[in-house]
């Protein structure tokens, strides 16, 4: 065990305390973080030597576990080699080769890459792409967006306005948004086909405003950050027809269902389909660096080029950056090389045994499972200090928020330390 008792971490929290700003926190009335000074396979290593079973991959990220020799390895190479170059009129081999590992794992008619540093990026770029096309189309009018409810797709400002009105965190920068059309959520379960009326309320906005309307974005099966909630392929198969038959583009957000979570490589081949832009983020560098890419077809490239002003107007200064590329590109060939289907097909199985019959409790709503990812809805908000501190006190790291307790653990977990993680769940019900 590494000596790390020189840092002395009474006075580094407290400066934290004061000083630094945690996702979604208050300093003055900051609740309590935990500090971690290592982390190694499924554990996060706290500084006093208790190690927590990691049920949340850091935000959907960390797929194939923490300090990985391979994803080392592939950073340290390339930082011998070059950290970063400007990627105006510059490229290089980590760039080219994660293009060429992007285009063979997504659906083939992604056929161009944009490369950015954030999934809100990916998805500010992916918008701009919509709203290019048809301004290189002659229809400059159709620059609106088109959502559902309950979504969520970062937190830059365009990215914010799509995300759910309500509950998706941003309400109060609601009379800074430009505008973006808002359908009912999907009812119809992720078993189920397509409920009756289920399509209508995004249907007729369609057929009310497809001419000022771009494009529909959406995370296929799997809303994430807005509430977590599966829905049915054959809905997103419909949204797909709609768009054809209403001259819209299909933006998929895959940020947090691509690379394998939902069980198949990207959500969208649940329901067959192959989006006009698709995002991916998160796991993409194996949750080592921040990257995200957002992937389009020959026929929006194309028109973009053809259109004024002939290029593409967004280029971040550390676009490409070879690092994260290095790093992507070892964690995609250490996914491809690993029977990762089976092991999210496992982690399914267990979480469906132990998971889903919480649902009998009787603080629970609902309970759900899809893929590596369990998700326990109570029907009251959880006071999220008091219940992480007893999941630290049983050796877990869950990070709930609202009515929600969910995890999505690493690929590489076992079935003694996903029970781990599903027993402190089991044991903070009743607390
Ligand atoms: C996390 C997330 C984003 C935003 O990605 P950042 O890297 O946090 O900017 C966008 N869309 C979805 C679906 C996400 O889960």
């Amino acid at each position: 065990m590494e000596n790390t008792s020189k840092y002395n971490w009474d006075t580094g929290l407290a400066f934290d305390a004061d000083h630094i700003w945690h996702p979604y926190t208050s300093i003055e009335n900051a609740l309590p973080v935990y500090a971690i000074d290592s982390a190694n396979g499924v554990y996060l290593n706290m500084p006093d030597g208790k190690k927590l079973v990691d049920g949340m991959s850091s935000w959907w990220t960390a797929i194939h576990g923490y300090n990985h020799p391979i994803l080392n390895k592939a950073l340290q190479e390339q930082s011998e080699k070059m950290a970063h170059v400007m990627f105006g009129g510059i490229t290089h081999k980590p760039a080219i080769e994660l293009a060429k590992l992007l285009v063979n794992l997504t659906p083939e008619p992604l056929q161009k890459v944009f490369l950015c540093d954030s999934g809100s990026v990916s998805v500010e770029v992916a918008i701009k792409m919509s709203l290019q096309y048809w301004h290189a189309k002659g229809q400059p009018d159709k620059n609106k967006v088109l959502t559902i409810k309950n979504g969520y797709h970062g937190d830059t400002f365009k990215a914010m306005s799509v995300c759910d009105p309500v509950n998706g965190m941003h309400h109060i920068f609601k009379g800074a948004f430009p505008i973006s059309y808002f359908a009912e959520a999907p009812q119809s379960k992720f078993e189920q086909s397509l409920q009756e009326g289920d399509i209508d309320s995004l249907k007729n906005h369609l057929i009310e405003n497809h001419s000022s309307i771009a494009s529909i974005i959406l995370e296929p099966i799997v809303q994430g950050a807005g509430g977590m909630r599966f829905y049915s392929p054959e809905y997103l198969k419909t949204v797909k027809d709609l768009c054809t038959e209403f001259n819209v583009l299909l933006i998929a957000d895959e940020i947090a269902t691509g690379f394998g979570r939902t069980g198949k490589m990207f959500a969208v081949e649940h329901a067959a389909i192959v989006p006009d832009i698709m995002c991916v983020g998160k796991a993409l560098t194996g949750g080592y660096m921040s990257l995200a890419a957002t992937l389009t077809t020959n026929d929006v490239s194309q028109t973009i080029s053809s259109g004024d002003p002939g290029v593409f107007m967004h280029g971040p200064t550390f676009m490409g950056n070879a690092l994260a590329c290095a790093v992507a590109i070892a964690s995609l060939n250490l996914l491809q090389n690993s029977p990762w289907q089976e092991r999210v097909t496992q982690i399914e199985n267990q979480l469906k045994q132990e998971i889903l019959p919480l649902i009998k409790h009787p603080k629970v709503n609902d309970t759900r499972v899809l893929g590596a990812i369990g998700v326990v809805e109570m029907k009251e908000p959880v006071d999220v200090a008091e219940i992480q501190k007893l999941f630290v006190e049983q050796g877990v790291w869950i990070r709930p928020f609202g009515k929600l307790i969910y995890i999505m653990p690493p690929y590489i977990i076992t079935e003694q330390e996903l029970k781990k993680i599903t027993e402190a769940i089991k044991l903070a019900l009743n607390a």
